[in-house]
């Protein structure tokens, strides 16, 4: 078994499985070892049943002594109390189930609980006299010894999904990572396994299964987290002995395009925009291929740098192409695109899934002969076989919503391309540099002049009248379009979703009168999405109720409040992104958010809301708050896309790995 096989052809893992699993995005045996667990439960000691205590989770090893089945109210479900108990007493235990779950519970059989017994409960004018186990996690044996053996361990818990109870999952990566058929070539120089005394690769997936002690998961998580580091490290390295031998095409006779763009703006670029202008500018003279990654916070007009450095593109006479992550950043990418730069001769055009038939054989055509300067669309762009007459600059928006692969590839595959990575979800530097390896870095830091910023209020959802009134208010008065966004966080083309958009745009409707409320939801198709903006944009100042669908980039200069339910739920970066759709203009934005009493004050990013506004700070902020209080295994997905190692917590190991890479010569 290798790590590339497919998960299906495991034993034990049949269709029904194969597909559960896909769902948690595990497809072949390698997904399926780096599904971490969450936490680990402590069975490691049985509990003697005269020892337990009301409130304590224990196991418990004992010999059923007596079985009674009842049915309950409810259709097909039965109750069986069982009297269990060792040489030191008898407890209490309510199993819930169908009958063919009840048969096998048999007076005499062995059986292994785990769970927190609760104090004896008086049921009407009887008292019960025992503590009891209601439901808890169960196994029957006929052999004793066999039973303990595999209950003496530190359990982990996965994250899992519905369909798929915890113990299945656990036991089809248990058998997995144990099997002797297991084979995983350790990639480690043995140098580097000395130095640190690491444990082998294999090893390190069995200690992070199915351990015992937590001594073993913490050896092993070492081993995992500075595989991890080393694999992107090795990777960055690999392209960048690659990019020394590339040579790309000098952009430096765009250079007097470039100024007549920039005297062509109805604003002048703000000193932080040129320098970032001036560093990408000096890049695309060369011949070195730009590797470039422009950070700044959302409206800080990072949109105008790109068009800067694609005007000096097309004034060289080579072609753009700008790749982002959605439709509707396709169509505002490519309106900006022709607002700055038609008057220039400077021909854009868009790509996307609604260009077809004759249209799109044209397009093709035109991009082929050169007559198209710059082209703008999704991913899906590269899938469609685009051909370039001749490609000078690749500028991918948003970088961080593309998936670390994706971008990879995209970028490899046009070694030979000057690239700009543009993002509104900054990095803290050293993380940035250790995860991209080889890149530069142009910040942008503030806002264009004349910007208010956001004024931002943390409020409790039992005030939600009242925000409808304050919103209706301002929108009437001075014509300024709110956002309000709700919906379930991080899946924004569920059902359920459209359901929480829907029904908060019929209460709003309910409730305030003669301001058009619009809807806005992932499951839309990209026309409909794109016609709803364009109301929401032009026609007469209303509120948009939607899923986080907005949460990328829209630019509405008029866009003057935004409500997020739920708040707490998101992650800081979200929400500052989000908060960063409003005060576009010259107004300062109003940003509320909303959520039940009890989060607003469990919640101390929100309060890191309220009291800064800068989004780099507030990148580092997030790292802190994720890196404290963790336990060992826990499982995080932060802004690195990491599987294993946590970039806070696990710093030396990734600056270790950086230096043994260096080091190291096995390019
Ligand atoms: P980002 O992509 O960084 O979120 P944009 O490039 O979309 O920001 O810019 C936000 C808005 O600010 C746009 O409407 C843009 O026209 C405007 N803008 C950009 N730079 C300036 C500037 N120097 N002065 C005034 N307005 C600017
Ligand atoms: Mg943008």
């Amino acid at each position: 078994m290798r790590l590339s096989d497919s998960v299906k052809l495991l034993p034990g893992v049949g269709a029904k499985r194969g597909e559960l699993l896909s769902a948690l995005g595990i497809e072949c045996v390698e997904d399926l070892l780096y599904h971490m667990p969450i936490r680990y439960e402590d069975r490691r000691s049985f509990t003697r049943v005269g020892s337990l205590a009301p409130g304590c989770p224990a196991v418990v090893s004992g010999v059923i002594k007596s079985v009674e089945v009842r049915p309950t109210n409810r259709r097909n479900v039965h109750i069986a109390v069982l009297e269990v108990g060792d040489d030191t007493g008898i407890v209490g235990v309510a199993i819930f189930g169908g009958l063919r779950r009840m048969s096998p519970l048999k007076s005499g059989a062995n059986i292994i609980l785990f769970g927190t017994p609760s104090a004896p409960a008086r049921v009407g004018k009887k008292q019960t006299p025992h503590l009891e186990f209601s439901s808890p996690e169960y196994e029957l044996s006929s052999d004793s010894r066999k039973l303990a053996a595999r209950w003496h361990r530190l359990l982990p818990v996965y994250p899992t999904t519905e369909g798929m109870p915890r113990a299945m999952i656990a036991d089809i990566i248990y058998k997995c990572a144990v099997s002797p058929e297991l084979i995983i070539n350790d990639p480690l120089p043995a140098e580097i396994i000395e130095k640190y005394s690491f444990i082998s690769l294999k090893d390190a997936f069995v200690g992070i299964h199915a351990p015992s002690t937590y001594e073993e998961i913490e050896k092993s998580r070492n081993r995992l987290a500075y595989q991890e580091f080393w694999d992107i490290q090795l990777k960055t390295a690999r392209y960048r002995a690659q990019r020394c031998h590339c040579r790309a095409r000098s952009l430096s006779a765009g250079s007097a395009m470039l100024e007549r763009f920039k005297s062509s703006l109805p604003f002048t670029l703000t000193a932080s925009q040129e320098s970032a202008v001036s560093e990408i500018s000096k890049d695309l003279d060369g011949v070195t291929p730009m590797r470039r990654l422009l950070m700044g916070d959302v409206g800080s007009g990072k949109t105008s740098v790109a068009i800067a450095a694609i005007a000096k593109c097309a004034g060289a006479s080579l072609q753009a192409a700008v790749l982002v992550p959605t439709t509707i950043l396709a169509e505002q990418f490519y309106d900006a695109c022709r607002r700055y730069l038609s008057h220039l001769d400077i021909v854009t055009a868009e790509i996307s899934g609604s260009v077809t038939g004759s249209a799109r054989a044209r397009l093709v055509s035109d991009l082929v002969s050169g007559e198209v300067d710059v082209l703008v669309g999704t991913h899906a762009m590269l899938s469609d076989m685009v051909e370039f007459k001749s490609l000078g600059l690749l500028v991918i928006d948003e970088q961080h919503r593309f998936g670390v692969l994706q971008r990879e590839s995209l970028v490899n595959a046009n070694s030979g391309v000057h690239t700009l990575m543009m993002s509104a979800t900054p990095i803290p530097r050293t993380l940035c540099m250790a995860y991209h390896g080889d890149i530069d870095i142009s910040e942008i830091r503030g806002l264009p002049d004349g910007r208010k910023g956001v004024i931002t209020r943390v409020v409790s959802s039992n005030h939600l009248r009242d925000i409808y009134s304050f919103a209706a208010d301002k929108i009437s008065r001075s014509g300024v379009r709110c956002y309000w966004v709700c919906g379930t966080i991080g899946d924004e083309s569920s059902d359920e979703d459209s359901g929480a958009v829907m029904s908060r745009a019929r209460d709003i409707e309910h409730n305030i009168r003669d301001i058009p409320v619009l809807r806005l939801f992932g499951t839309m198709n990209a026309t409909e999405k794109s016609e709803v903006l364009r109301r929401f944009r032009y026609e007469t100042p209303g509120i948009l109720v939607s899923t986080t669908v907005i949460e990328v980039g829209v630019d509405i200069p008029d866009a003057g409040i935004i409500v997020i339910e739920g708040a707490s739920g998101y992650g800081l970066a979200a929400l500052h992104q989000m908060r960063g759709r409003v005060g576009r203009g010259t107004r300062a934005g109003i940003c509320i958010l909303l959520d039940s009493a009890r989060n607003i004050k469990n919640s101390r990013r929100l309060q890191v809301l309220l009291e800064c506004d800068d989004g780099f700070r507030i990148a580092e902020f997030d790292l802190e708050l994720r890196g404290a209080g963790e336990v060992s295994g826990v499982r995080q997905h932060g802004p690195l896309d990491l599987r294993v190692a946590d970039a806070v917590r696990d710093r030396e190991l990734m600056e270790a790995a950086i230096d043994d890479v260096k080091t190291i010569s096995i390019l």
